[in-house]
């Protein structure tokens, strides 16, 4: 089983968590619900047809929990790495989890404090692949802190589930994919 915490309690790091707390590993969720979803209303997120986006971070929260990840209403205060292991810091104590998803919104002072590259200019962001990979083994940056200037829920949530499988797929040292299908009659 590998411990993976996530950072951020919007809609990138909630997708993340969704997909990977449905899988048997340790998943913990850091925020303080200072999400700008609670300035957004949604008319533009496929399969629902409008909502809020408090309402929205309510629900997303709650199938999260079911999943069988833990919200942790927490700041984390630090990451450190050294030699190849992280270190997470909340007020309450430190653990060194396997797999790291930062998922900060606009301003991300954690990536920036593991020296992660980050691309200046008007919108500055971090540099990662198509699953959110950072150049640091084990690191993800997912959702707004990735794309500033393509800043959608629907966005930041479909990195969220593309990093959860490329960590799935690490784990499991095979190409994962999160389907169901209807229960037969
Ligand atoms: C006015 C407004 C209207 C919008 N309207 C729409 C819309 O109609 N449709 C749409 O698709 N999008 C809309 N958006 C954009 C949408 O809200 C964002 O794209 C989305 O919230 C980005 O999700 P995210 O998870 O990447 O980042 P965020 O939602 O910014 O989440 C980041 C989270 O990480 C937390 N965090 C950061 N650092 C730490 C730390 N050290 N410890 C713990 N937690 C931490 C933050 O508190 C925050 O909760 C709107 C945005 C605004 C401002």
């Amino acid at each position: 089983m590998a411990q993976i915490t996530i950072v951020g309690d919007g809609p990138g790091g909630l997708s993340a968590a969704l997909f990977l707390a449905r899988s048997d590993n340790e998943v913990r969720v850091y925020g303080t619900d200072a999400t700008v979803m609670h300035f957004a209303f949604l008319n533009n997120y496929l399969g629902i047809d409008a909502i809020s986006g408090t309402d929205f971070q309510t629900v997303a929260k709650n199938q999260v929990k079911d999943s069988g990840a833990t919200l942790l209403e927490q700041e984390v205060e630090s990451v450190t790495i050294d030699s190849g292991a992280l270190t997470v810091v909340t007020a309450t104590g430190a653990h060194s989890p396997d797999f790291l998803v930062l998922s900060e919104g606009k301003a991300m002072p954690l990536a920036q404090s593991l020296g992660i590259q980050i691309l200046a200019g008007e919108d500055e962001m971090v540099p990662v692949d198509q699953n959110g990979r950072t150049s640091i083994a084990n690191v993800y940056v997912i959702g707004r802190s990735a794309r500033p200037t393509r800043s959608q829920a629907i966005i930041s949530a479909g990195d969220g589930a593309a990093t959860a499988l490329d960590i799935l797929s690490k784990i499991e040292g095979r190409e994962v994919q999160d389907w169901d299908s209807p229960p037969k009659a």
